[in-house]
């Protein structure tokens, strides 16, 4: 085997609650995720030069050891004492520094086709130990599917799959900086009614009932994120008058999603925002749940 070609999948956080702000400065999270279909594309290639290359479709992504995928090739390299190279091409899909946990998915999806490429036969929980080194979000991109990420996003539990929909995804054009959302956040000083009830929507998967998991959907930063860029709340304005379900930011920020039940309807807002000029990055999709391989 010389070659192989995986899809990094993005995700969604159905609920995201921040418990408090640790004393080193962590903070300890509470977070539905959900695995969506929509993917970068990766391409590894075994090559002779003893040398790990990037390259990507995106001007502005580092090609270098900054890379999230060279990183995670380098994890395997160097412990395995790998023989020559990588030459990994990646084909962004998935919005950069979007709440969509892109640079994650594309480390879990390097470190499963290396592990695959060079026949090193470790478990998917081997390769979740290695993923955590590289980031707090990328042992769940390994799992995939709807999990509760509790800790700091690492400490994870699968979850009964998420109802059938249609989701839409919207990134505005902005850039939120997740280091500020968690500063002015000032976890320590929520009160009990600001925290989204994630509970209730752990219930509500364990039914299967999709209404009451969006109803029981909230995102503790917004918060933050919100009144700093008001595009988002316009955004998923827009996504509740064409008749989504429920609407909310994903991770810190600014992607909007919106649930759907009626593909109709999900296709309606599509068109709505592309008009509205609030968002030129649109894609319509649906909740990823098989469990089969990364492929
Ligand atoms: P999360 O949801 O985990 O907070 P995110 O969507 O906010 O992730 P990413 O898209 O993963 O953020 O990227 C954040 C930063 O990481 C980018 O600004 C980019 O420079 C850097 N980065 C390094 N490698 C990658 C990669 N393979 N894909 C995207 N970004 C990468």
């Amino acid at each position: 085997m010389n070659q192989i070609r995986l899809k990094a999948l993005a995700k969604i956080n159905l609920g995201l609650d921040v418990l408090r702000r640790k004393e080193d400065g962590y903070h300890e999270v509470k977070m539905i995720m959900q695995t969506i279909n929509l993917h970068d594309q990766i391409h590894i290639r075994k090559i002779e030069e003893e040398e790990i290359r990037i390259r990507t479709n995106l001007y502005y992504l580092p090609n270098n050891e900054n890379n999230l995928a060279y990183k995670a090739a380098k994890i395997l390299k160097d412990e395995f004492d790998l023989p020559g190279g990588v030459s990994i091409n990646l084909k962004k899909v998935i919005p950069v520094a979007a709440g969509m946990a892109g640079g994650s998915s594309d480390a879990a999806a390097v470190l499963f086709g290396m592990n695959k490429l060079y026949g090193l036969k470790l478990s998917m929980q081997d390769l979740m130990d290695r993923g955590v080194k590289l980031g707090a979000d990328v042992p769940y991109c390994i799992m995939r599917g709807t999990a509760l990420a509790e800790g700091i996003g690492e400490k994870l539990t699968k979850l009964p799959a998420m109802p059938k929909c249609h989701i839409l995804i919207a990134k505005p054009p902005i850039n939120v900086s997740t280091k500020f959302v968690y500063e002015n956040l000032h976890a320590n000083d929520l009160k009990p009614e600001d925290h989204p009830p994630v509970d209730m929507q752990l219930e509500a998967l364990r039914h299967g009932d999709l209404e009451k998991l969006v109803a029981n959907m909230g995102n503790v930063l917004e918060r933050v994120t919100v009144p700093a860029y008001p595009v988002i709340d316009e955004i998923k304005q827009m996504m509740v008058d064409c008749g989504a379900l429920g609407s909310m930011m994903s991770g810190s920020g600014p992607t909007v999603f919106g649930i759907f039940k009626s593909y109709t309807k999900a296709k309606e807002a599509y068109e709505k925002i592309e008009q509205s000029g609030l968002s030129k990055q649109i894609y319509l999709t649906t909740p990823y749940n098989q469990r089969e391989e990364m492929k």
